[in-house]
C-alpha cells in the first residue's frame, strides 16, 4: 500500500525519470496524460508501474478544464510523446486521461479525442481527485489541487471522493500579482514565479491571494469532517504556501515534495 512517504519516493523517482529516462525491457508501458490549463504532463510507467519517463511542457491548449486550442493540445501531447518514445526507444501504446471535477461529460470527450488524436489508445478517463488520490491513497481529508487556472476541492469519506468543486483561482492570479507588484510582464512573471529561489521574496507578496486560495477552502469544506489538507498541483510548489493555508483554514495542511507530479502519476496508474 502506498502511504504518503512511499507518494514522495515515487514523485521523486518521477523527477529523476523527467531528467534521466530508464530505457528498460518492459514489455507493456502506462502513460498518464494531464491536460492542465498552465501545462501538459506525460508520465510513463513499466509494467511493474515504476516511473520510468516523463516530460511536461507549458501550454495555452486548455482553459479552465476545457479544451481551447483542440489542434494545439494534439500537436503537444503527440510532440511529448513522440518525444518520451525516441528516449525509451519504445512505441507508447496504452494511455489514461483526467477531467476537472466539474466539467461536463462534452468536454471528457474533447480531452479523449485529444489523447487518441495524438496517436494513443485510450484505457481510462477518470476525474482527478481521484487520480490524485491513486498516488496519495488517502482514506479521510481533503484534496486541495491549485493548479494553473483553478482550485479543486475534493473531500475523501473512507477512501472514497465524496464532494468536488472547482473555483475560478490558480495560479495564473498568483503570476498577476506578481507582475503587478513587479512591473513585469504576464509572462515574466509566471517564469519568476517559478524559480524557487525567489519563493522566499514571494511569499509575503502573494499572501493575501493565498489566503484567498485558503478561504474559498475553507468555505467548501465547512460541514465536512476534515482533518487533514493535502495539497497537489503546480502552484502548490510555493515554498511556504502550506503554512499560510494550514493557518488560516486552522486544518493540518500537508504537500509532497512535487505537488504538481501528484496528479499526472495517478492518471497514469489508472492506465
Ligand atoms: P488546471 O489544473 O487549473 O487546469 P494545470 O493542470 O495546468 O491547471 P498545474 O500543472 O498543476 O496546473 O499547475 C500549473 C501552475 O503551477 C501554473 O500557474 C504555474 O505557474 C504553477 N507552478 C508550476 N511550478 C511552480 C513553481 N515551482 N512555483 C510556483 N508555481 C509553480
Amino acid at each position: 500500500e502506498i502511504t504518503f512517504d512511499s507518494c514522495n519516493e515515487l514523485v521523486s523517482r518521477f523527477e529523476a525519470v523527467v531528467k534521466h529516462p530508464v530505457k528498460g525491457t518492459s514489455s507493456v508501458y502506462y502513460t498518464g496524460v494531464d491536460l492542465g490549463t498552465a501545462c501538459v504532463v506525460l508520465a510513463v510507467l513499466d509494467e511493474n508501474y515504476k516511473p520510468v519517463a516523463g516530460a511536461y511542457r507549458y501550454a495555452d491548449v486548455v482553459r479552465d478544464g476545457m479544451v481551447v486550442d483542440y489542434i494545439g493540445a494534439i500537436r503537444v501531447v503527440r510532440e511529448l510523446k513522440a518525444e518520451l518514445e525516441e528516449k525509451l526507444d519504445t512505441q507508447l501504446l496504452y494511455a489514461a486521461a483526467a477531467i476537472p471535477p466539474g466539467t461536463d461529460a462534452l468536454d471528457g470527450g474533447a480531452i479523449k479525442n485529444v489523447v487518441q488524436g495524438a496517436g494513443f489508445e485510450i484505457t481510462a478517463l477518470l476525474d482527478e481527485p481521484t487520480a490524485a488520490n491513486a498516488v496519495l491513497k488517502i482514506e479521510n481529508g481533503a484534496v486541495v489541487d491549485i493548479g494553473g487556472g483553478t482550485t479543486g476541492i475534493s473531500i475523501l469519506k473512507d477512501g472514497k471522493v465524496v464532494y468536488v468543486a472547482d473555483e475560478p483561482t490558480g495560479g495564473t492570479h498568483f503570476s498577476l500579482v506578481v507582475s503587478g507588484a513587479y512591473n513585469m510582464s504576464f509572462s515574466e512573471a509566471e517564469v519568476y514565479k517559478r524559480k524557487e529561489e525567489n519563493h522566499k521574496e514571494l511569499l509575503p507578496v502573494l499572501k493575501p491571494v493565498v489566503e484567498k486560495v485558503a478561504s474559498i477552502i475553507s468555505r467548501h469544506i465547512v460541514g465536512h469532517d476534515v482533518d487533514e489538507i493535502y495539497l497537489v498541483g503546480g502552484t502548490c510548489c510555493l515554498t511556504g504556501i502550506e503554512g499560510i493555508i494550514e493557518k488560516q483554514t486552522g486544518i493540518r495542511t500537508r504537500k509532497p515534495e512535487n505537488p504538481m507530479f501528484v496528479t499526472p502519476l495517478g492518471i497514469a496508474f489508472s492506465c
